[in-house]
């Protein structure tokens, strides 16, 4: 895994060094995630007009200043800071607006190394720099044509390919007509890119702008409103919430987590959409293979439900230990307004539940942990519901092309609600036209969009890698399904009754018990 961060400062002044702080601070957000070497870009100062008679500037912005480095981020913390005094950068100098990129990198193509970390850029000149989540399956036919073309490769990654072919299609819309917008260079890129990602391009071309694009890797923005009204609530239009010329900061991430700090307005940025931000405004564009031109879409900015002490690690020695600990209040939450008066009320299911009961089977659908929390929860579903329950391992249902049915309830489990296997195989159910449900710990994310209906486990933001709160709330998500699918039977009504009163008791037993497993073993779902 791997991070991508960007920000943006719009109409609101920003010295250099804090643009460099909230980079490099978002990277050790992300850090969690694992890495081995990491870059930013920001922007130098605007050179000089040059004199009469001399070449005009290559570009229109400033030239960027690349910061690229291998193992830990405080490595590149110290090499920044070491360059910028070598170099005599002015830290203090302050920019009404500016757009900066960061990058964590786990290397897919290439070995750790400075020159192997991104930003990667277009070559001399850095005219365009991209940071890069995922893999680029066709980069080496790409390589060969822009070889042929002249280009020249400093590194070994797949991602090099995308600066330079963002280059070629700029360099040739230039021989030939004349102009071409960012959004529209970043349109022809994608048309040439197999694979999946997660992209930010910055370019000196385009001062002041970014642009996002995605396919299959994670991409969020962030909106902070720094002034007047906030919007405070969902369903706003991001491009009508941010084309009015107000102050704002604008946040890439391949995480909330690290944005949570800076805003709790976010868009999950959904597959071939292009986000572009100009003059402070966001516009959003769907890339489609088939058409030459993208269509405008409209997205509206989420309200994050996270706490900005959830991505800290407070008194505990790491994260993982902080959720350990944390599972009493997170199954709380988790069950939370769902069990009232012996009933079980799953608001995002009340509608399917007669299709479910009517269903053929259920078939569990994960990856990892979320496949093993479906596993625990298979024995207790069946009982409860009286419907056979069968277990897949995402890859390998679509590796066999294995059957599922229209007749068939389709549940994905998935704490991210982005795991990419889950999602293929959600497309694939989808196809065979099954019901398909969610179980995901993130609200707003693909699985929960794209099924049809869901439960949101609610265990809060879990950033240990080995899943702890997550694992114990989706047992506890699975064991409320069953009791509310099989709701409508008189002679489980006393064994339901015994669950029930098992979950309420849940979150104080931790207390006695060594771990949150075993309290789950010993209530009443599992006897
Ligand atoms: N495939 C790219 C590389 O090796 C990106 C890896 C990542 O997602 O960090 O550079």
């Amino acid at each position: 895994m791997c991070g991508i961060f960007a920000y943006l400062n719009y109409n609101v002044s920003r010295e250099r060094r804090y643009v460099l702080e909230v980079l490099l601070n978002g990277l050790r957000r992300l850090e969690y995630r694992g890495y081995d070497s990491s870059g930013i870009a920001v922007d130098a100062d605007l050179p000089a007009p040059p004199a009469p008679g001399s070449a005009p500037a290559p570009y229109a912005g400033a030239p960027p200043l690349v910061y690229r480095q291998e193992g830990k981020i405080e490595n590149l913390v110290r090499s920044v800071y070491a360059e910028v005094d070598e170099k005599d950068v002015n830290l203090d100098a302050a920019f009404n607006v500016h757009a900066g990129i960061a990058h964590t990198r786990w290397a897919t193509h290439g070995v750790p190394a400075p020159r192997n970390s991104h930003p990667q850029s277009s070559g001399a000149g850095d005219e365009f720099l991209v940071v890069h989540n995922g893999i680029i399956t066709n980069y080496e036919v790409l390589k060969e044509t822009l070889t042929r073309h002249g280009f020249t490769f400093e590194s070994d990654t797949d991602t090099e390919v995308i600066p330079k072919l963002a280059k070629f299609v700029f360099d040739k819309a230039h021989d030939g007509e004349g102009d071409v917008t960012f959004s529209q260079v970043v349109n022809e890129v994608m048309r040439q890119l197999e694979g999946a990602y997660a992209l930010i391009f910055k370019s000196p071309h385009y001062p002041n702008e970014l642009i996002a694009c995605k396919r299959g890797s994670t991409l969020i923005l962030g909106v902070n409103e720094l002034s007047g009204q906030k919007s405070g609530k969902s369903f706003n239009d991001v491009k009508a919430l941010t084309a009015n010329g107000k102050p704002k900061e604008l946040f890439f991430s391949s995480d909330l987590c690290a944005i949570v700090e800076h805003t709790k307005n976010y868009l999950a940025i959904e597959d071939n959409e292009i986000v572009h931000i100009k003059d402070g405004s966001v516009s959003i564009l769907k890339f489609d293979h088939d058409k030459e031109k993208p269509a405008s879409v409209q997205r509206a900015l989420s309200v994050l439900e996270m706490e900005v002490e959830q991505i800290k690690k407070g008194n505990y020695d790491h994260f993982m230990q902080k959720e350990i600990h944390e599972q009493p209040h997170s199954l709380t939450t988790t069950m939370r307004g769902r069990l009232k008066d012996g009933a079980v009320l799953l608001g995002g299911l009340k509608e399917h539940l007669k299709t479910i009961r009517r269903s053929r089977r259920v078939v569990f659908i994960g990856c990892g942990t979320s496949y093993n929390a479906a596993l625990a929860a298979r024995t207790f579903v069946e009982e409860l519901t009286g419907i056979p329950v069968t277990m897949e391992v995402a890859s390998d249902l679509l590796d066999r092309q294995g059957p599922i049915y229209r007749e068939d309830t389709a549940v994905f489990v998935s704490q991210s609600g982005e795991t990419a296997d889950t999602l293929l195989a959600l497309d694939y159910a989808l196809e065979n036209g099954a019901l398909c449900v969610g179980i995901t710990n993130t609200v707003g994310s693909t699985l929960s969009r794209r099924t049809h209906c869901g439960i949101h486990i609610n265990a809060g933001c879990e950033i240990g890698v080995a899943s702890t709160k997550a694992y114990t709330s989706q047992i506890v998500v699975m064991a409320m399904m069953a009791l509310a699918i099989g709701s409508d039977q008189i002679s489980t009504q006393a064994r339901r009754e015994a669950i029930i009163s098992g979950l309420f008791s849940l979150p104080s037993m931790f207390l006695l018990e060594s771990t949150m497993y075993h309290a789950l073993c010993r209530s009443a779902i599992f006897h």
